[in-house]
């Protein structure tokens, strides 16, 4: 850890901050009259406990730190303190968490409705294409998910002028951060009971963050669903991932669940892996009951058709896959504007009170087949947002680049608008923020993303969908047959059960705050861009 190089280095334009704090409301605490002795001292914890405690990602300098635990760490990028957060947007984020799961494993079971939205995308975006590809082939052997497995993060920005929290987008792949997120709530609430009462804060304004620990439960859970003792959770990574501590947190699985857990690239999932005659699929010749992907959701995770092979072979096997590729196809930003349309919600949600809090939070969201909006965007770009269909940061388009592209597109008349969305561009109030990065720690205007983990349990007992039973017959066994358990009132001897379908996990999952530059226009946290945070609540 580069502690030697410590230095808060004070930036220009300390009116601009002033301003800044003005126009976000009251701040929580004035971060300009603390002195560089404090802020110097808590850096200097904040540092030794996120060492201590593995809050930690692999360093890019050096060459071996993606590859090999142990070696090459650096304490994540954080921010210092919690960034202030009203109360009633927290409470109504989380309330959204369970609406989302529901409404995203119901989109998840229409195939029709992935395959149509997508369709014109589909012929302009290859990658979505081979995704589209397996899904289709599963829909061809119409394979259901029996037991369907949902780790999410929705994220939101609170939009300063309109007061609205709303979201920027649902992620059903590889939700990051789960892991690291709970460290630095710990971290905060830490610096805040040693440094509370000079900093005017109080720790127990910082809400508790147990997504860790929900993810595993939930993992384990599915593990469990899937019966057999003997079976692994395999953790699909790519072949370099220098945030492999964020993961590992979550394969303490293996201690509190005693689930074995282990990590393959798609590549060796080709050559080790094998799907049965019965749909089990065996890695090295171990069986697999959940296979958790933190790798697959961008082109660059499938270099050849060796990972494509893998993918489309673990989808047709009866592991639990987190996520499927339904699942996958359900949190791509074309789903996510065809379902911020008019009357769509209402096909998969019943309640008239739901698809009200989630409407709520959709931002403007439109294809670009919609010329008015095209138009407002070439002539105004700044308040949009252009979005191919990809994961993982660093791919949209901001600013006059949209207007560009906006117009090439419309001069090359090619179908190539499909593969984008655009979206109202969201404002969240600027204040000034300690940014950790490196062991330096910089004062600096920033901006807030909101992330609310959810997990969702599933599973559908199809399997007997009518018998008969003979109740005399019955006596010559030595057990009790619990009749309820197949959904059957057991008054009469000869019964139907229904095909049962049971929620076993439906619940949000802690958080995540990611702050940023507010010059910066992206906000991910490996790309560079962004810190992890955590939230005090006002
Ligand atoms: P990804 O799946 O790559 O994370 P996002 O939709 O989350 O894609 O966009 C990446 C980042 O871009 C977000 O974390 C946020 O900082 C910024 N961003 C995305 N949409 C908007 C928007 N509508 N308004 C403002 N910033 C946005
Ligand atoms: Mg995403
Ligand atoms: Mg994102």
């Amino acid at each position: 850890l580069k502690i030697g190089t410590l230095n808060c280095a004070r930036v220009a334009g300390e009116m601009e901050i002033e301003k800044g704090i003005a126009a976000a409301g009251k701040p929580i605490v004035d971060r300009h009259g603390i002195d560089d002795g404090l802020i110097q001292k808590i850096v200097y914890d904040a540092l030794v406990w996120s060492s201590l405690h593995g809050l930690l990602v692999g360093d890019r300098n050096d060459q071996r730190s993606g590859k090999l635990p142990g070696v090459g760490m650096v304490h994540a990028p954080i921010a210092l303190l919690p960034t202030s957060f009203p109360e009633s947007y927290w409470k109504q984020a989380c309330e959204l968490a369970p609406i989302f799961n529901e409404l995203i494993d119901r989109v998840s079971l229409d195939g029709k409705f992935l395959q149509d939205s997508l369709a014109r995308t589909k012929k302009v975006d290859a990658f979505t294409s081979r995704l589209l590809d397996i899904h289709s082939k599963i829909l061809e052997m119409n394979k259901k998910e029996e037991i369907r497995l949902g780790l999410h993060r929705s994220d939101y920005m609170l939009d300063e002028k309109t007061k609205l929290l709303l979201q920027i987008e649902f992620n059903t792949i590889s939700s990051s951060f789960a892991g690291l997120g709970c460290l630095v709530t710990d971290l905060h609430r830490t610096l805040l009971n040693d440094y509370g009462e000079d900093l005017g804060l109080d720790s127990k304004r910082i809400p508790g963050n147990t997504a860790t620990g929900q993810f595993a439960e939930a993992l384990a859970k599915a593990w469990t669903e899937y019966n057999n003792p003997r079976a692994v959770a395999m953790i699909v990574v790519q072949t370099e991932e220098r945030n492999m501590y964020d993961q590992h947190w979550l394969c303490t699985l293996g201690i509190t669940y005693n689930v074995r857990t282990i990590r393959k690239t798609l590549a060796e999932i080709d050559s080790e892996g094998q799907l049965l005659p019965d749909g089990t699929f065996l890695v090295g010749g171990q069986a697999v009951a959940v296979v958790y992907f933190r790798a697959g959701y961008a082109p660059i995770d499938y270099p050849s058709e060796s990972e494509w092979r893998a993918r489309l072979l673990m989808e047709q096997s009866s592991a639990i896959k987190c996520p499927s590729i339904s699942y996958h196809l359900a949190g791509t930003k074309k789903i996510q504007q065809e379902l911020a349309k008019p009357n769509v919600l209402e096909r998969f949600l019943e309640s008239k009170e739901d698809t009200a809090k989630l409407r709520k939070c959709f931002a403007g969201l439109w294809s670009l087949v919609d010329s008015d909006i095209t138009k407002k965007a070439i002539e105004k770009p700044e308040l949009f947002v252009m979005k191919p269909q990809r994961e993982g940061g660093g791919n949209n388009i901001y600013g006059d680049d949209v207007k560009e592209t906006l117009l090439r597109l419309q001069k090359e008349g090619s179908e190539e608008d499909a593969a984008y969305i655009l979206m109202q561009r969201i404002f969240p109030a600027v204040s000034p923020t300690f940014l950790i990065r490196d062991g330096i720690c910089r004062k600096d205007h920033a901006i807030s993303e909101l992330g609310v983990y959810s997990a969702y349990l599933r599973k559908m007992k199809s399997l007997v969908t009518s018998f008969e039973m003979d109740f005399t017959s019955l006596k010559l066994y030595p057990f009790t047959l619990n009749i309820s358990h197949f959904g059957c009132t057991g008054e009469s001897p000869v019964c139907t059960c229904r095909n049962k379908e049971s929620v076993i996990m439906n619940d949000q999952c802690g958080y995540l705050m990611r702050t940023k530059v507010s010059s910066s226009n992206e906000g991910g946290v490996a790309a560079g861009f962004a810190v992890l945070d955590s939230i005090y609540l006002t």
